[in-house]
């Protein structure tokens, strides 16, 4: 490792000054590779952030001039992540806390009688969420082994269906284990050619590409912004309004009532609003949302295209350097050529993987990740392939014992 780092990054961010000490002896710049689970913050946000931070005051019911000022900054970022994600007229930008708060968010306003599908090699916040009401159903599909396989399962999913009631379609824009990209669009016209919508989880997309829904023709987009370089606690889930405001506010509380009274039997009379309020009931944070919009503002003007070009060549030497290494395994599904982002999981042979990250960080200072990523499907049936004892891998039921290494990486990622 070089003593200094050279931060070529086209986007700075902080942490670059953070350095580890070795069970060898000295210490060395901390190299940041887990991006995937949290992106450091950009500079411009924290800067953003520090910058509005005396400013900051309640939102929508102050009338004192800090509230006036950041019930605007907060409409205002509502109004950037709009433009960000290419939204349609009419669609609704709710701040939640994360994608997993985001699908749920979702999963809690789907119409009584939907049925949601999903690939089981998703994360489990885009897996879990579907099926936990009485009145909603959901149907995993088995992990595709191409992108036109994916296509074609889902249609076959979709045709095979009863042909009433409504659907919902969950799909990752690129996978949070082998960063591999979906096709999201293709994807959304088979779900719309059967009647159903669908649902983007963007969480590991937005970081590495620009996501325009309206483009995407997909009816949902959820990401986070702590995987946005916005680490202060808010995500987003934005798209068509007319579900959402249609079903049971999300939360109960104050700010999404337009009315509270006591009736004549003592029973609570509620108005909720049938606006984006519905859904964000309590004080909201505001300071997150503030940043995610600052993170958007960012990356547009830095240019996903420029970006894009860069992560490929350093996706293209990270890939070259393991594959020289004898033993190592990445882990994919749709193959070697398949399109994807900066993130990369794989397996050593003879070696446990959370020994390995161990000594990845004590002896390099290199941070990484390990385990099954929140994709308890996804990861077994891959250990399997690439190796793992049966026992090691887990039957439906139990946890596998064993895990991968996962590598990820973005705009403040310096060459070395
Ligand atoms: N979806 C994907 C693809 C993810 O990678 C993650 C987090 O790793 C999530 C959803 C959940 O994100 P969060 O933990 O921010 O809710």
């Amino acid at each position: 490792m070089p003593a200094t780092v050279t931060v070529d990054a086209p986007l700075p961010v902080l942490g670059h000054e953070v350095r580890v000490p070795l069970v060898t002896g000295g210490e060395v710049p901390y190299a940041a590779l887990d991006y995937a689970a949290s992106a450091p913050a950009l500079q411009r946000v924290w800067d953003d952030v520090a910058a509005y931070a005396p400013y900051y005051g309640s939102v929508h019911r102050g009338a004192g001039h800090l509230s006036q000022l950041s019930t605007d900054l907060f409409e205002n970022s509502r109004a950037t992540v709009a433009e960000f994600l290419g939204c349609r007229p009419g669609d609704d930008v709710v701040f939640t806390r994360s994608t997993t708060d985001s699908l749920n968010l979702l999963a809690a306003a789907l119409p009584s009688g939907t049925r949601v599908f999903a690939f089981e090699s998703e994360h489990h916040a885009a897996l879990l969420p579907w099926g936990r009401r009485a009145d909603t159903a959901v149907t995993w599909l088995d992990a595709p082994r191409t992108p036109e396989q994916a296509v074609d399962a889902l249609e076959r999913a979709l045709a095979a269906r009863e042909l009433h009631g409504p659907a919902l379609v969950c799909v990752t824009g690129a996978s949070n284990v082998t960063g591999e990209l979906w096709p999201v669009r293709e994807l959304a016209a088979a779900a719309h050619a059967h009647g159903a919508r669908i649902v983007l989880d963007a969480a590991q997309l937005v970081p590495h590409q620009a996501v325009d829904v309206a483009e995407l023709d997909v009816d949902w987009v959820a990401f986070s912004g702590h995987k946005l370089y916005a680490p202060f606690g808010a995500g987003v889930l934005a798209g068509r309004a007319d579900w959402l405001r249609r079903a049971e506010p999300y939360l109960a509380g104050g700010g999404a009532t337009r009315s509270v009274a006591r009736g004549a039997a003592g029973e609570p009379v509620v108005e909720w609003h049938d606006t984006v309020a519905r859904h964000e009931a309590g004080s909201p944070n505001v300071i997150g949302a503030y940043a995610i919009a600052s993170a958007c503002r960012a990356l547009t003007a830095a240019g996903f295209e420029r970006l894009a070009e860069r992560e490929r060549v350093l996706l293209g030497r990270l890939r070259a350097g393991l594959a020289g290494v004898p033993g190592i395994r990445v882990i994919s599904l749709f193959g070697d050529d398949a399109p994807r982002v900066g993130v990369v999981s794989f397996v050593v042979d003879g070696w446990n993987s959370s020994h390995f990250a161990a000594a990845l960080s004590a002896e390099y200072g290199i941070g990484v990740r390990d385990g099954l990523f929140c994709a308890h499907p996804l990861l077994r049936a891959l250990l399997v392939e690439n190796g793992g004892a049966a026992g090691e891998c887990g039957a439906p039921g139990e946890a596998p014992a064993a895990s991968a290494i996962r590598v990820s990486f973005g705009v403040g990622t310096p060459e070395e």
